[in-house]
């Protein structure tokens, strides 16, 4: 089956989706991105999804290409032009193509922004990786200091992605002044005598959709939460170690720069939090 993907208006077979060499997310990565996931051919926390992107596009003065509940149409009929029971909807919303190339933003008036989105189907539920866990390595942050815009510049998080592999793991930790801002592709927890520590939310972070959802159950569940940076060697003295983002939900980690942590299999509060995830967000789904 050929898939579908929406471009500017038009739903149309993957080979003939294009956009312009022009593009100011092709020539200068002017873009911001959402990815949200399907299950049961259910879409989990739309609005949250809708809501950073509004912010997103907002802290970089782009237009929206479409209404939000224009956007959820968008997302529905995706998933059924796609017969998509599982998996992600990637969402890019760039600047538009300007007739030709210029630091200065064009009038948006004159340019209007670009909308593409397409279907990824995965088996997300049931990853092999949430029994055995991930190795990750710790790196140096040197990402831009407005990290809570998604946008598309993600070349230092694919680096990152390839040094993790390289080393034979999973994913990187990134360091700023001796503390862990977040994954390469996610928000980046540890547990220590039962509290769940995690950054608390600023510009150093993205503001994880996945994060909001999982704090919000761990408090309902009388877990104690602490929102604050902790450092890579409290993260390797901790009890237990997780990430949390929409393609993977809730990832136990039980490696860090080679060091297990624990007995070195996932721990119980990221088993517990996932499932309560799982079960919360199906509730949801829309
Ligand atoms: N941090 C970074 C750097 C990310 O790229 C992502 C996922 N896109 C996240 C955190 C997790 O965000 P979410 O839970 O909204 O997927």
């Amino acid at each position: 089956m050929t898939r579908i993907v929406y471009v500017n208006g038009d739903y149309v077979p993957e080979d003939q989706a294009k956009v312009s060499v022009f593009d100011r997310g092709f020539l200068f990565a002017d873009g911001v991105y959402e990815v949200t996931s399907v299950l049961e051919g259910k879409l989990l926390d739309f609005a949250g999804h809708a809501r950073r992107l509004e912010r997103s596009l907002s802290e970089l003065d782009m237009a929206a290409p479409v209404t939000m509940d224009e956007l959820l149409e968008i997302h529905r009929e995706l998933v059924v032009r796609n017969d998509l029971q599982e998996g992600m909807i990637y969402l890019q919303v760039t600047r538009g193509a300007d007739a030709d190339r210029d630091f200065a933003f064009p009038d948006p008036d004159k340019v209007p922004s670009s909308l593409v989105l397409f279907t990824q189907a995965k088996s997300i539920a049931d990853s092999p990786a949430a029994k055995t866990g991930l190795k990750v390595i710790s790196i140096e942050d040197q990402r831009w200091a407005r990290r809570d815009i998604k946008t598309v510049q993600l070349l230092y998080p694919s680096m990152g992605k390839m040094m993790a592999k390289a080393a034979g793991c999973d994913d990187a930790w990134m360091i700023e002044d001796g503390h862990v801002t977040e994954g390469t592709s996610n928000n980046a927890y540890i547990v220590k005598d039962g509290k769940i520590i995690t950054r608390h939310l600023s510009n150093d972070i993205l503001h994880g959709i996945t994060r909001a959802a999982v704090l919000r159950f761990a408090k309902e569940a009388q877990m104690v939460v602490e929102e604050r940076a902790f450092t890579i060697d409290e993260a390797k003295d901790a009890d237990e170690a997780f990430i949390t983002s929409a393609s993977t939900f809730v990832m136990p980690v039980v490696e860090i720069d080679g060091a297990p942590l624990g007995d070195g299999t996932p721990g119980r509060v990221a088993a517990r939090l996932r499932e309560i995830y799982l079960d919360e967000s199906r509730k949801t789904a829309v």
